[in-house]
């Protein structure tokens, strides 16, 4: 017979931080969680930076009717020149004071809130205050979060200024990873919002309950094992891989890829940047002739502003008109808001020029899709390492970060046609599919890691 407490549905609210790349794993799992019994509030930070992110919630919610919304309305800052995206992580932490009366008013009372990390210096000092348990989702990898942990001791010290690009970064005698692959912001000697943000946050998070991860063991084995053994702190919260998380109901396209559906299975590269990345014009252009010359079928995501509110130009004025009507003739150029998962899914696809946002790493993955690595920022040379590493993909490292040089079309053309020749790679992509399924599958380690986190908060 279950006990009165195994009856008990946990009740968990959640704070996504700014941008489609954290608010999509928040989406994605709120619906695991709803679908395991769990009562989900989640918390809307208003007004959103773009559109994109105000349209995803509102399909979220027609979508999941039983996951109850609470608007957190944002105070206004004084603005600065940082990055609108992280102008907005400024806004939510400068207004956190207002979430103690919003999650102490929830009915029935929370058994554990979870926040993003970026935002777990602020967050986890308020819900200390109020008894409220807290868990930290992290939405990069298990790599980057062995980073995040030992940043806040390496930053400044001389060991990591004395060391070239290439060498390795070592934390309590452990290998990290080589310089090279670090964020630049976080190399920088002057202070800037991601730099002191992530020393923050990383200090902060250990204080929390536990730390919730969007990848799965078979996938990052090393990484998650050095964190989880204390080689990376002496004594971490608990770290627990719950991913790849599965896209949800309400990610459906719009568009119809009618074109897609007439392409030979596993022809097509699909290629993007992700949410908040907009290569340079040259770039674009030279990407542009990079795939005519390729011979390669292709599904081209341009983007030419950071926020999609301000991304008005048309497309041929973004790429040119000549260029435009070469391109038109071996594959599709969209320059609205495309769901991802609906194209990776797609037999037609067969691989993917990505930057390596995390999410999108995971998406690959899920569908057993080749990447060709091209990281421009942040986490993105992290996360293209492990793609390299575990066999999904391949990584052009001599390309460097965003603006460091012009990658010439004959350049990308050639890496596109090695990759998409690459049967290797097609079957090993195939492989981390079916490791990944098996992960959040029944009995999988991420379901494992889920089910019990749930049936430990039923009991808060
Ligand atoms: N995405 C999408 N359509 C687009 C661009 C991005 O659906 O046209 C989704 C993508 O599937 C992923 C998220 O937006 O879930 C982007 O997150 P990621 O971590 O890959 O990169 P970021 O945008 O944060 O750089
Ligand atoms: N990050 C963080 N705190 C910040 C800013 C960034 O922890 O205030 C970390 C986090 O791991 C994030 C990564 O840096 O995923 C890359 O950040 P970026 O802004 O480049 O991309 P995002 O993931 O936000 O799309």
């Amino acid at each position: 017979m279950s006990s009165s407490s195994d009856q008990k549905l946990a009740h968990v609210a959640l704070l996504p931080s700014a941008g489609m790349g954290h608010l999509t794993p928040f989406l994605r799992l709120a619906a695991l969680l709803t679908a395991r019994n769990v009562q989900v509030t989640f918390i809307t930070p208003h007004p959103t930076v773009s559109l994109t992110e105000s349209q995803a919630l509102s399909g979220f919610f027609a979508s999941f009717p039983q996951v109850k919304q609470k608007q957190f309305h944002l105070l206004p800052l004084e603005e600065n020149s940082v990055d609108p995206f992280f102008y907005q992580m400024q806004l939510i932490k400068s207004s956190c004071h207002l979430l103690s009366p919003l999650l102490s008013a929830l009915t029935p009372s929370l058994s554990v809130f979870i926040t993003d990390m970026t935002l777990a210096s602020t967050v986890i000092p308020i819900t200390q205050a109020i008894s409220l348990p807290n868990y930290v989702l992290f939405t990069s990898s298990a790599k980057m979060m062995t980073l995040f942990l030992s940043y806040p001791t390496l930053a400044g010290s001389k060991a990591l200024d004395d060391l070239d690009e290439t060498d390795v970064i070592k934390i309590r005698n452990v290998e990290l990873m080589p310089k090279s692959l670090l964020p630049p912001p976080l190399l920088q000697k002057s202070n800037n919002f991601f730099k002191n943000s992530f020393i923050e946050d990383g200090r902060k998070v250990t204080e929390s309950c536990g730390i919730l991860l969007n990848t799965f063991v078979s996938f990052e084995l090393e990484s998650l094992r050095k964190i989880n053994d204390g080689q990376v702190l002496e004594r971490p919260p608990s770290v627990v891989a719950i991913g790849p998380f599965p896209p949800c109901n309400s990610e459906k396209s719009q568009l119809q890829l009618t074109w897609l559906d007439d392409q030979p299975a596993g022809s097509v590269l699909y290629v993007s940047f992700g949410s908040r990345t907009a290569l340079a014009r040259d770039q674009i252009r030279e990407l542009g002739e990079g795939l005519i010359k390729s011979g390669s079928r292709f599904v081209w995501m341009v983007k030419d502003k950071k926020v999609d509110k301000e991304d008005s130009e048309e497309l041929e004025e973004v790429i040119g008109h000549e260029l435009m009507e070469r391109v038109k003739e071996k594959g599709l150029i969209v320059k609205d808001w495309l769901n991802q998962d609906g194209i990776l899914s797609h037999r037609a696809v067969g691989g993917f020029l990505s930057h390596c946002g995390w999410n999108s790493v995971m998406e690959a993955a899920w569908h057993g899709v080749r990447i060709l690595a091209w990281p421009q920022n942040g986490d993105q040379k992290i996360n293209a390492d492990i793609v390299e590493r575990i066999g999904l993909g391949t990584w052009v490292k001599s390309w460097g970060w965003s603006g460091e040089m012009l990658v010439k079309g004959a350049e990308i053309a050639e890496r596109i046609r090695e990759s998409m020749g690459n049967e290797s790679l097609r079957i090993q992509a195939l492989g981390i599919k079916e490791d990944a399924r098996k992960a959040v599958g029944f009995g999988g380690s991420s379901d494992k890691g889920l089910t019990e986190l749930i049936s430990m908060w039923k009991h808060f």
